[in-house]
Formats: C-alpha cells, sequence, structure tokens
C-alpha cells in the first residue's frame, strides 16, 4: 500500500490497527478535500441535472433532451394565428446555441392535452385559464420511457394575457415581452427544464422569484413564477447564464445517461 502524501511517518514500528486507522483518517481527508472542490457541473462524468440557474424536470420524468428533431404544432387554427410568431425566437436559439433543431411548423393537431403526442411534438393550445388559476400557463413535458429523454407534449398559454384591459401592466413593450417570456418558460417545461427556485435568504421557504441572478438583477428565465429579460430583443430568449447551459447539459446527459 502506498504512503499517502502528508502522512507523518513513524520512526517506531505502530501496531497494524494504528496503520489501518491512520490511513483511514488520511483517505477520508482526501475524499472530503475532493468533495469539497469538486465543482457541481464542471469535470462531472456522469449526467449532471442541476446547475448554476437551472434544473432538470426530473420530477416530470425528463432526465436528458434529444438530438433529434422537435415539431412545434398547434391545437387549432386560433393558436397558431395567436403564437406562432412567439416561438420563433426560442426555437431558433435552441436550434444554434444548443444543437437541437426545432421547427415551428404551421400544423394543426388534435391530441387532447391530457395525452402525449406523436414523438418530438410539441402542441401549443391558446386557452383561458388551462390550470384554472387566473393569469397561469402550462407546460405538460412527456418523457421517452426507454431513456427518460424529453418526449415533446403540450404548451397551454393562458389566453387572459391578450385580455383588455392590458393584462400585465400599461407598458405595451413590457407586456408583449411578459408574454414572451410566460411562452418561452412552458416551452422550456417541455424541453426537461423545471424551475430552478432555491431558498437563497435562508428563511425556510422557497419563494416566488427567489433564484439567482445576473449583477443587473436578471433572473432565470425558468425562475417561478417568471424570469428572464423584458427588453424588446432578448425577452422570450432562455438566458445565456443559466437556462442555456442547463438546456446544453440536457442534451449532453442524452448520451452520458446511455454511456
Ligand atoms: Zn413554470
Amino acid at each position: 500500500m502506498p504512503r499517502l502524501k502528508g502522512m507523518p511517518s513513524t520512526p517506531s514500528r505502530p501496531s497494524t490497527r494504528r496503520i489501518v486507522t491512520a490511513l483511514t483518517a488520511a483517505l477520508v481527508a482526501v475524499l472530503a478535500l475532493l468533495t469539497a472542490s469538486a465543482p457541481p457541473a464542471h469535470g462531472a462524468t456522469g449526467p449532471v441535472y442541476a446547475g448554476n440557474g437551472w434544473k432538470a424536470f426530473t420530477s416530470a420524468g425528463v432526465y436528458s433532451l434529444s438530438p433529434d428533431r422537435y415539431t412545434i404544432v398547434f391545437a387549432d387554427d386560433t393558436a397558431r394565428t395567436k403564437l406562432a410568431a412567439y416561438f420563433t425566437a426560442p426555437a431558433n436559439q435552441v436550434t444554434t446555441d444548443v444543437g437541437v433543431p426545432i421547427t415551428v411548423s404551421t400544423l394543426l393537431d388534435t391530441t387532447p392535452a391530457t395525452s402525449c403526442p406523436t414523438y418530438h411534438r410539441i402542441v401549443v393550445h391558446y386557452t383561458y385559464r388551462p390550470t384554472g388559476q387566473t393569469g397561469v400557463s402550462q407546460g405538460r413535458p412527456c418523457y421517452a420511457v426507454a431513456d427518460g429523454s424529453a418526449w415533446g407534449g403540450h404548451v397551454l398559454v393562458d389566453s387572459e394575457y391578450w385580455s383588455t384591459p392590458a393584462w400585465f401592466s400599461t407598458d405595451a413593450t413590457k407586456n408583449e415581452g411578459y408574454r414572451k417570456n410566460a411562452v418561452t418558460h412552458e416551452l422550456g417545461h417541455v424541453l426537461g427544464l423545471d424551475h430552478p427556485n432555491e431558498d437563497r435568504d435562508k428563511d425556510g421557504t422557497v419563494e416566488s422569484y427567489e433564484c439567482v441572478t445576473t449583477a443587473t438583477g436578471t433572473r432565470p428565465l425558468m425562475c417561478a413564477p417568471n424570469g428572464g429579460y423584458y427588453n424588446p430583443v432578448d425577452a422570450g430568449r432562455f438566458t445565456p447564464p443559466f437556462d442555456l447551459p442547463g438546456l446544453k447539459q440536457m442534451l449532453a446527459n442524452y448520451t452520458l445517461r446511455k454511456a
């Protein structure tokens, strides 16, 4: 057995028992050091299910994101007319920055929101209070039973966001930012991201909007009830410091889980 670095040399011959104890203590110390210095998402060789400002939707059975194309389809003509444009930016972003192709189609798909659609289809619904709660939209992910990858599913967008008088505020630009972020947030759930909220103030409760932020105060888009940017350019996009690394890791998990 090789001597561990840092172990004191023993001039007198110790009993076997003492050697075993010392080695065990040294091993424990080294293991503790490795554990303490290991960052959560870097240098890991296996799949990773949470990181800075993102969390995998493992509670919904989604552990990874498949590299095969996903197609956004619509429950009816109203959903297509109202919502298709909201999916362009996030679909392009996931296609380009994550490497998972997402197509925004013009197809209609009448699969009920209570059933999983065809492989890799994401059905978009324009629905009044889909959860019964005012102002709440919903993402319903399905998962592949064989490997726990995101299968597709349903995005149910609350039609109240387009009501008159304006739903969110009196600022039209900001309202559109809220709508974009709400739509992309639900898409994020179907792609396998959960809310990354955490008890940052250590008061024993994980609260709404309680998420890591950038230096300028931007939360992960997946923060509950919603985060993301609110300027007209970046609203509706997954945030580069939080959500995008999460999606990239979910894609990496697809291969890592098969290894
Ligand atoms: Zn959510």
